[in-house]
């Protein structure tokens, strides 16, 4: 697993990744529920803010702002599920391009 500083990407090792989709959590909106970490407990993780943050695959918490990894291709319904049902509408799921998949405004 190797973060790219300079846009705050986890990048995985393997190539079991979702047509290149990623996801990040806009705290500021978080409201704790932790229905994000029900849903993908291997992508979404609280801090002890009590906030939810995503991880890498090797459990690394991205608590950095706008920080995303991939999404396992396996994980692709959970993440976009809790994108969708998620209270604070603070979960983004992006294509390669930026265009959102799913979440606020998708
Ligand atoms: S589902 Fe949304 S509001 Fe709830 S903990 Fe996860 S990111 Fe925060």
């Amino acid at each position: 697993m190797v973060t790219d500083d300079r846009s705050g990407v986890a990048t995985p090792a393997n190539s079991s990744v979702s047509g290149g989709l990623r996801v990040r959590v806009d705290q500021a909106a978080c409201t704790g529920d932790g229905l994000c970490v029900t849903r993908a407990p291997s992508v979404f993780e609280h801090d002890i803010d009590g906030l939810a943050y995503v991880k890498t695959d090797t459990g690394e918490l991205l608590t950095q702002p706008g920080a995303r990894v991939i999404v396992p291709l396996p994980l692709l319904d959970a993440v976009i599920d809790a994108a969708d049902e998620c209270p604070g509408d603070c979960i983004y799921v992006e294509r390669p391009d930026g265009t959102l998949e799913a979440g606020p405004g998708s």
